[in-house]
């Protein structure tokens, strides 16, 4: 199965461009690359009615981050704080790493 890669990694900092949050930014806590789908800190998060269980005895509703394409985020890049695509630059000691198309900073530290 062929993996498709992602323009953003665990721990980006992504800002939401399409659906009921646009323009809300967070962490990124998962991504999903065989689905395309990322999961964000405190984005898209579900109420999930759930019945007691062994672990949680008093059931009730769990909020979760529900996982969101990742076509719907972008990049935000550290350095001008705006939301950004990325290009990839081949550093001098040949590792590749991301960088802002607005101001041209390395994302990949
Ligand atoms: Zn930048």
């Amino acid at each position: 199965m062929a993996t498709v890669k992602l323009h953003v990694k665990k721990n980006d900092m992504v800002k939401i461009i399409a659906g009921k949050e646009k323009g809300k930014t967070g962490k990124v806590l998962r991504v999903f690359p065989a689905k395309g789908r990322v999961v964000v800190e405190n984005l898209n998060v579900i109420k999930r009615h759930t019945r007691p269980s062994q672990k949680n005895q008093e059931g009730g509703i769990i909020e979760k981050e529900a996982a969101i394409s990742v076509s719907n985020v972008m990049l935000v890049c550290g350095s001008c704080n705006e939301a950004t695509r990325t290009g990839v630059r081949v550093l001098e000691d040949g590792s590749k790493a991301r960088y802002c198309k607005k101001c041209n900073a390395i994302v990949d530290k």
